[in-house]
Formats: structure tokens, C-alpha cells, sequence
């Protein structure tokens, strides 16, 4: 029998806490140890958003963790299991070899007017870029290369289990994971006679970057994930597939299209 160091990450609703107080007794009497420090797996318990915030909480140690999601709402595209199936989640964790499966990441790199040093994040989903009341204007590079001037909401660059999320919502196309690019989608861009941009979705495969330059110095409100940044003094913001990856336990696993259909689509006749 395996015995794992586990990581618990929950949310506050009701069914979440006992969902979390169940699983804590299951570990337990299986042998497994509650370590939320230096854990070998990290279980959120709730949606997607519970599962961005474990990721962020632990992603500094990505290269020796994986991740598992149990849901306890409506089905989500990081969560595999349900709450009630404890037992069996518990029993799987006994029976681990290690199986994995890895997805691309987004590197976001900040960088600065005044300052030296670049700030780093990594997104699981997305990363955009938007301004207050006023249109937001940026220059954006592929590669060192300038492809064009846009004017609009936003832009949104996201991973391809990303892909799903804020991305779908604003046009972007549904990549699948084994891809290994990143997409940039645009918010509402401005095209007319005079302003012009590409207003398609872009993917850009690994190894290539895109930089996103904002000419103006004002407030520019980032997100990553569903961490915001709101800040002055940004000159530049550069994107690129990260090195890192992250990792689930591979347990089970719903193929991703199957994925796409429940949640999208849903029972066809
Ligand atoms: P949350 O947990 O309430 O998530 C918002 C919704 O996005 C939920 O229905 C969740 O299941 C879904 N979602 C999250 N990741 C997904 C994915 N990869 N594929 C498909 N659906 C996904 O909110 P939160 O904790 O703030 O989560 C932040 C995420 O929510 C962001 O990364 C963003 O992608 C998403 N979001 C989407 C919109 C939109 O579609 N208009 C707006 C804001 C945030």
C-alpha cells in the first residue's frame, strides 16, 4: 500500500467543510498524513476556482506535486471526482504509481518602468490585460516583432485547459491540452476605418512569445487567474508557454473533448 503526504485546499461551503472533515478521517484510518506544508498530492475540494487557489497556493513546488479535484457543485473542468465518492478517491490514493498527466502553463512576465526586476506569475487559465472606463491601447509583439495596434477592452492570453474558461467567453477557440500553445483573444477590440486589428483568436506555439507593450502610463487592471493586479508604472507585459507544468493524478480521467460536451453541450438524443 502507497502512504502519501496529502495536501487539503477547501472552500467555505457547507458541503465542502464536511466533504473536507470526511476526507481528513478516510487519510487517516488509511495511513496516509495530513501535510499541508510539503505535500505529495493537493486535493482541492470544491469548483474550479477552489483549484486555481491550490494551484497558486503550491506553485512553487510544482515539479514534485500533483493535484486532484473533488467537486462539490456542478462539474468542472479540473475536478475528476465527487464528493461522494470519498472512499474510492482514498482507496486509489493506496493503489498510486505515480500516474500523472501534465498540462501547459502560462509564464507572465511583468515588467516595469522604474524597476530592474521583472515580476513573475504563472496562470493556469488565463492571463488579461484590461483599462478602466477609457479604451486601452497596446502595441503587441510576436516574437521581437511588432503585429499590430490595438485598440479596445482588453486582451486575454490563455493555456489550453484554459481554453474553456474567460478565453471561450470572448470568442477564443477551445485548444486541446496536448497542445503546447498559448492564445491570445481579444475584448472588444475597435475596427474600423481607421483602427484595425487582427479580430481573430491567435495561437502561438511554444517557444514564442508575445509582449504586450501599454504606450500609456496610467492604471491597467491584469488578472491571473483570479488573482487581480492592479498597478501604474507597467511598461510591458511579456507571455509565453511556461517551462513548468502542472500535474494531476491521473487516477481517472475524463478525455477532454467528453469534457467539452457535458459541460457545453450536454446529453445529446
Ligand atoms: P469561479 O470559480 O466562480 O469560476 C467561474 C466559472 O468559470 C465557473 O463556472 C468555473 O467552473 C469556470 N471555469 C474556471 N476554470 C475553467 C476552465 N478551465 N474551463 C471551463 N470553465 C472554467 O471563479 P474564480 O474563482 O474567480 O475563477 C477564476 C476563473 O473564472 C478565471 O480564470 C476565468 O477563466 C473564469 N472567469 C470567467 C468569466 C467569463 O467567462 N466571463 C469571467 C470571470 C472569470
Amino acid at each position: 500500500m502507497t502512504v502519501l503526504k496529502v495536501a487539503i485546499v477547501s472552500n467555505q461551503t457547507p458541503k465542502s467543510a464536511a466533504a473536507n472533515e470526511r476526507l481528513h478521517i478516510l487519510l487517516k484510518e488509511a495511513g496516509h498524513t495530513i501535510d499541508q506544508k510539503d505535500p505529495d498530492i493537493v486535493i482541492s475540494i470544491g469548483g474550479d476556482g477552489t483549484l486555481l487557489s491550490a494551484f497558486h497556493l503550491y506553485n512553487h513546488k510544482l515539479d514534485h506535486i500533483r493535484f486532484l479535484g473533488v467537486h462539490t457543485g456542478h462539474l468542472g473542468f479540473y475536478t475528476d471526482w465527487r464528493d461522494y465518492e470519498l472512499e474510492e478517491l482514498v482507496e486509489s490514493l493506496c493503489r498510486d504509481e505515480k500516474q500523472r498527466i501534465s498540462y501547459p502553463l502560462l509564464d507572465v512576465s511583468i515588467r516595469y518602468h522604474h524597476e530592474k526586476e521583472d515580476r513573475h506569475f504563472l496562470a493556469l487559465n488565463e492571463s488579461t490585460i484590461k483599462r478602466g472606463n477609457s479604451t486601452m491601447v497596446a502595441d503587441i509583439y510576436i516574437k521581437d516583432d511588432l503585429f499590430e495596434r490595438f485598440r479596445g477592452d482588453g486582451v486575454s492570453l490563455s493555456t489550453p485547459t484554459g481554453s474553456t474558461a474567460y478565453n471561450k467567453s470572448v470568442g477564443g477557440a477551445v485548444l486541446h491540452p496536448s497542445i503546447n500553445a498559448l492564445q491570445l483573444s481579444e475584448i472588444a477590440s475597435l475596427n474600423n476605418r481607421v483602427y484595425r486589428t487582427l479580430g481573430s483568436p491567435l495561437i502561438v506555439p511554444e517557444k514564442e512569445w508575445v509582449t504586450i507593450k501599454l504606450p500609456e502610463t496610467t492604471d491597467y487592471a491584469i488578472t491571473v487567474d483570479q488573482i487581480s493586479i492592479r498597478e501604474e508604472q507597467i511598461d510591458s507585459i511579456c507571455y509565453q508557454i511556461a517551462k513548468e507544468r502542472i500535474q494531476f493524478a491521473s487516477y481517472r480521467h475524463t478525455h477532454f473533448w467528453d469534457r467539452v460536451r457535458d459541460a457545453f453541450i450536454g446529453e445529446l438524443e
